[in-house]
């Protein structure tokens, strides 16, 4: 498999690092606590069309979000995620 990072362009599976479902949200402060142990614990298994984090360890160091369909590897989409990588784009 290999990732279109939209940075430094097509490189291969090994400089990435799997972060996991990019959908959850990290509860605010204080919130309840059956709320944050569905953060922490609780994950859908998708099969098929997810959004995923990612982390080009290997190349520019961004977090990215890739579309990916876990049952064929099909990557549809690669954006930076929210945060540094994000603030790369217009740079
Ligand atoms: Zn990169």
């Amino acid at each position: 498999m290999r990732i279109v990072c939209p940075f430094c362009g097509e490189r291969e599976l090994g400089e990435f690092t799997y972060l996991g479902d990019a959908k959850p949200v990290r509860p605010a402060t204080g919130a309840a606590e059956d709320e944050v142990y569905d953060y922490v614990y609780l994950r859908d298994n998708i099969a098929g069309v997810m959004s995923e984090n990612w982390y080009h360890g290997g190349g520019c160091r961004a977090w990215l979000k890739v579309t990916r369909n876990t049952l064929t590897h099909e990557i549809s989409a690669v954006e930076p995620a929210l945060g540094a990588g994000a603030a790369k784009v217009d740079a």
